[in-house]
C-alpha cells in the first residue's frame, strides 16, 4: 500500500495521536507514520486505528538513537523489532500489511551518514521530507506560526512544480502530548485553498 500524502508524523505514538487522526479523519486526509518501536509497543491500539483510517505505518526504529551511536547489529535489532511490531499493527487492525515498510531514521540520513551501510544491507530506502517543522522544540512554535510555515512552504513549491513532506511530530521518546501540531494541522486542512489545491494535485480525499 502507498498514498501520496504531504504529510508525515515522526516519533509517535504518543499522547496527541488520537486528537490528530480525529483531526485527520473529520478531513478525509491520510499521512505517514513514522513510530518508535518502544512507544509502539505501549500503544498498538492507536497504531491500528491510524491503519484502519488508511495512514500508513513506518519505522523510525525502536529507541531514536542518534546517528553513531548504535552499532551495525543494534541499529538492524532496532528496525526489525519496530519492524515486527508495525506488521502486528496492521494484524490488529485486520489491514494488509504493505509489501514494504517505509522508513526514516531519527534525525534524518545526512551526507556520509554511518547508518547508511545498515540501510543497504536491508535493502531499504530512506524516506525524507521536503520542511521539517519546528514543532518538535520546547516550547512549540504557536498553531499559526507552524500553518503559516506550512503555507509559504507548499507555495513556494508549487511555484516550482515540487513535492511537499512535511515532517511533524505527534509524539517524542518522553511521550510529550503535541498540541500545537494538532491544530496546525486543523488549520491547514480546514482552509478552503488547501483543499482546492489538493483536489488540483489529485491529491483529495480518499486517495
Ligand atoms: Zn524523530
Amino acid at each position: 500500500m502507498s498514498i501520496s500524502t504531504p504529510l508525515s508524523f515522526d516519533d509517535g505514538p504518543g499522547p496527541s495521536t488520537h486528537a490528530l487522526l480525529d483531526v485527520l479523519r473529520a478531513s478525509s486526509c491520510q499521512a505517514l507514520f513514522f513510530v518508535l518501536g518502544s512507544n509502539l509497543a505501549r500503544a498498538m491500539d492507536v497504531a491500528a486505528r491510524a491503519v484502519r483510517e488508511g495512514h500508513v505505518l513506518g519505522n523510525h526504529t525502536y529507541t531514536h538513537a542518534r546517528p553513531g551511536v548504535l552499532s551495525d547489529a543494534a541499529l538492524t535489532d532496532e528496525i526489525e523489532q519496530t519492524d515486527a511490531l508495525i506488521r502486528e499493527a496492521y494484524r490488529l487492525a485486520a489491514v494488509p500489511e504493505p509489501a514494504s515498510i517505509p522508513l526514516r531514521l531519527p534525525y534524518g540520513l545526512e551526507p556520509e551518514d554511518v547508518r547508511a551501510d545498515v540501510l543497504a544491507r536491508l535493502k531499504r530506502s530512506h524516506t525524507g521530507w521536503t520542511a521539517i517543522l519546528d514543532d518538535w522544540q520546547r516550547p512549540a512554535p504557536s498553531p499559526h506560526a507552524l500553518v503559516d510555515a506550512m503555507r509559504w512552504h507548499i507555495a513556494e513549491s508549487r511555484a516550482r512544480g515540487q513535492d511537499v513532506l512535511f515532517c511533524m511530530h505527534d509524539g517524542s521518546r518522553l511521550a510529550e502530548a503535541r498540541p500545537a501540531t494538532v491544530e496546525a494541522v486543523r488549520l491547514l486542512l480546514s482552509d478552503p485553498d488547501w483543499r482546492a489545491g489538493q483536489l488540483a494535485n489529485g491529491r483529495g480525499a480518499g486517495q
